[in-house]
């Protein structure tokens, strides 16, 4: 176990800096832990914009659209642009046009800023109570989740009982986040309950499940090479969860880092082949 562990060499910020045309960060954990930035990481932004290196933020996190989240870092001193924040609630844009969705009724269950990404994207959003042809669980923070699934619920058993087959989504799979005092079920945890119900109500329909859009799946990562210009592959993903950053990097071919400012227990030892890192690192000074 020990010996897995050595195996992993560090590098710092700089030498990927050096090495790499994008660096890719993830949010919590790397550069911030709300409400506070992590040590370090303003100075490591600051110097990548002076640099014009180009970067980008992936975040699994969807309850906030660019503008917002950009706004929250600045007043953490974390100068970092709109439009190098990738979040999972973008990735429903090329999500509704892959499965041509745009102008369905939709009911999203999460924050107004979830509401916002689904708009975008083409959908037609209908409150929770109405029917509806796509059901996409959004971010809460704060959303009474509780309140609004067993409505719903209600409405999908009805559908597919009419025989009809409602599309499900959620941009963010995550199944529970960090909070300052303790931890929350997220998004993924929400689908997760709906599958369960969809599955033992109807056994036969394997298609009940919803698309899953952020970390580890490919689409964050494809949409930093489509805004990379020119484009190119040679990135390094910087990220404190191995299922989700590390192995979403690896499965795309490009290089993991996986920095230990994050607050999860991670015993390198004991990791799955897909999500050990390439590179270990202490955090971001420069
Ligand atoms: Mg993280």
């Amino acid at each position: 176990m020990e010996g897995a562990l050595n195996n992993i060499p560090y590098i710092t910020l700089a030498e990927l800096v050096e090495r790499f045309d994008v660096i890719l960060f993830d949010s919590d954990g790397v550069l911030v832990s709300w409400p506070s930035a992590i040590p370090h990481a303003p100075e490591a932004i600051a110097r990548l914009n002076e640099l014009h290196k180009p970067y980008f933020v992936l975040t699994n996190d969807a309850s906030q659209v660019a503008e917002t989240r950009a706004a929250r870092y600045a007043q953490l001193g974390l100068a970092i642009e709109p439009d190098k924040i990738i979040s999972s609630g973008m990735l429903l844009k090329t999500w509704f046009q892959e499965q041509g969705l745009e102008a369905y009724r939709c009911v999203v269950l999460g924050t107004e800023d979830s509401v916002i990404y689904a708009r975008d994207a083409g959908g037609q959003v209908v409150p929770f109570e109405e029917d509806f042809d796509v059901l996409v669980v959004g971010d809460q923070d704060g959303f009474p989740f509780l309140d609004t699934t067993r409505t719903v619920l209600t409405t999908l058993f009805r559908k597919l009982d009419r025989g009809e087959t409602p599309r499900l989504v959620v941009p963010n799979p995550d199944l529970y986040y960090p909070e300052r005092d303790g931890f929350g079920f997220a998004s993924g945890t929400v689908a997760g309950m709906f599958e369960a119900a969809l599955a033992l109500r109807y056994p036969d329909r394997l298609d009940l499940t919803f698309a899953r859009l952020g970390k580890p799946h490919p689409a964050m990562f494809e949409e930093a090479f489509r805004r990379t210009h020119p484009h190119t592959r040679n990135m390094a993903m910087i990220g404190d969860t191995p299922s989700t950053d590390i192995r979403g990097a690896n499965n795309v071919g490009i290089t993991s880092v996986l920095v230990e400012t994050g607050g999860g227990l991670v015993d390198l030892g004991s990791l799955p082949e897909g999500d050990r890192p390439g590179f270990r690192m202490r955090g971001l000074a420069v």
